[in-house]
């Protein structure tokens, strides 16, 4: 079954030329992908943006990202320069996410004196390293050339921070969601031959 980090990485441009692959009967050709791909974007263009820079490392689909999210933060009345600096901190914290090397992002450790799977300490079951707020305010003080700190940070920009990291992953879940059943049903319709 083909995979929506397949369907990804045919989609990309570099990898256009790898042609089409067999998928059950029929051919799922890369214009199928971008088929698929165009659908999804109709509907949820920041998400599909968000897979393509997880799966392909699309700097293209991140650059998007970084000024859709700007905006966000601009129309909640912040200064451009915050707007971006926190635009360039979502977007690496939803599309860049570093893997927990405690549990190598699986979120769980297997216990040899209980004999049993464990929630990992570290990541609290996430599998990714988590930002503090105290991480975050220093990224910003350092995007921005002035100090900002750990309370203001907290009273000011935390909530706004965390609301579009939401809005983002959320999108990226309701892109993926329809990414897998377009894909489903462009598989059925190819092996069936009425596409
Ligand atoms: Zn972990």
């Amino acid at each position: 079954m083909l995979t929506i980090e397949r369907l990804f990485t045919m989609t990309n441009i570099k990898s256009l030329n790898i042609g089409a692959i067999t998928g059950g009967k029929g051919l799922f050709s890369s214009e199928d992908a971008l088929g698929v791909v165009a659908v999804v974007q109709l509907s949820h263009p920041l998400g599909v943006k968000i897979l393509e820079a997880k799966i392909s490392g699309s700097e293209y689909a991140m650059r998007i990202l970084g000024k859709a999210v700007t905006r966000f933060f601009v129309g909640k009345g912040y200064e451009q320069s915050i707007a971006a600096a926190m635009g360039f901190m979502v977007v690496r914290e939803v599309c860049q996410v570093p893997i927990c090397s405690s549990c190598n992002g699986v979120g769980e450790r297997y216990s040899k004196k209980f004999n049993q799977l464990f929630e990992c300490q570290v990541c609290h079951g996430t599998g990714k390293i988590l930002l503090t707020k105290n991480h975050l305010a220093n990224q910003l003080s350092v995007l921005c050339n002035k100090t900002i700190s750990n309370h203001v940070f907290n009273t000011v920009y935390y909530d706004d921070y965390m609301q579009a990291v939401d809005l983002m992953y959320g999108d990226e879940q309701r892109a993926a969601t329809l990414a897998r059943r377009t894909l489903d049903q462009t598989a059925l319709e190819i092996d069936l031959g009425i596409a």
